[in-house]
């Protein structure tokens, strides 16, 4: 497979010629990648996670922080996130009357609201110390953009959280992670984690021209830990043909069976899942 250009957009295209890391994680349950990718017309999932919820709010919170240090210009410096007041958005946002709002769900069992509350500083935290150790220094080059690789066979899609630009000029690329780093055993998610860094890492090189491209995920849930690769041309290859391969099995299957698994409770799309309806 071949990179033929890249762009900061997405082309509307069909979706056998679609491919994007959060598909290919949706088809290890088929009926959950057909639910969410092929549908049509596109059904609503009956809930929300609220662990899905408390990453996007801190992701959009993140990158209004970010865009408001790139409107000023300059290095990052001893900007922090303002913990407090992100965690009292979070509150008057998602609760009323006391409660949760639609489509919002705690599964946990015997979890409650305040434990997200908790949650989500304890990641906020975590993201300050990161940013003071790390990326104090650093321009912010672009935040949150959607990205786009056209290949003589599909075209691969993301969005980046952060790229920065640090004191010697080099750029370097960040994935921001609510949850806990993978465990040891997890291969999955360590395949998964580096196909996503290495699709910005490819659109990078293209879009900047530069070399070698550093990407990092960082895990902010109980403490930040940075996960790191310089994508090589060999390792963007790898990453391609691990794209195209994941496309190809999809373009070829016909049917769409669920897949049961240990993470169903957190599933928008179990009360209609065959799996679980008898259906
Ligand atoms: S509930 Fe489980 S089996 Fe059903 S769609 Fe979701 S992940 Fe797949």
């Amino acid at each position: 497979m071949k990179v033929l250009s890249v762009a900061d957009r997405f082309d509307s295209v069909p979706e056998e010629r679609v491919i994007t890391i959060s598909r290919v994680k949706d088809a290890s349950c088929l009926y959950r990648y057909f639910k969410n990718h092929l549908e049509r017309p596109k059904d609503e999932a009956a809930f929300v996670s609220i662990e899905t919820a408390v990453g996007s709010f801190f992701h959009s919170c993140a990158e209004d922080w970010f865009k408001a240090i790139a409107a000023r210009g300059g290095a990052i410096g001893d900007d922090r996130l303002d913990v407090a007041g992100l965690l009292r958005k979070f509150q008057l946002s998602f609760q009323w009357q006391g409660r949760l709002r639609e489509p919002y769900r705690i599964v946990r069992r015997g979890a409650v609201f305040d434990d997200f509350v908790a949650r989500l500083e304890r990641i906020a935290a975590n993201f300050n110390e990161f940013v003071a150790q790390r990326l104090a220094g650093s321009e912010v080059a672009a935040v949150e953009g959607a990205l786009q690789i056209s290949t003589d066979e599909m075209l691969i899609r993301g969005r980046y959280d952060l790229l920065s630009r640090d004191a010697g000029g080099r750029l370097m690329l960040w994935d921001w992670k609510s949850g806990r780093m993978p465990k040891p055993e997890y291969h999955d998610d360590f395949l998964n984690q580096k196909v996503q860094l290495g699709i910005y890492a490819i659109w990078m090189r293209y879009r900047y021209a530069t070399p070698d491209v550093e990407g990092a995920a960082v895990f902010l849930r109980d403490r930040p830990q940075c996960l790191s690769e310089t994508f090589t041309p060999d390792i963007e290859r790898m990453v391609l043909d691990y794209l195209a391969d994941n496309r190809r099995r999809l373009n070829r299957l016909k049917q769409w069976p669920p897949s049961p698994n240990p993470l169903c409770d957190w599933c928008g799309w179990k009360p209609m899942c065959p799996a679980f309806t008898g259906d």
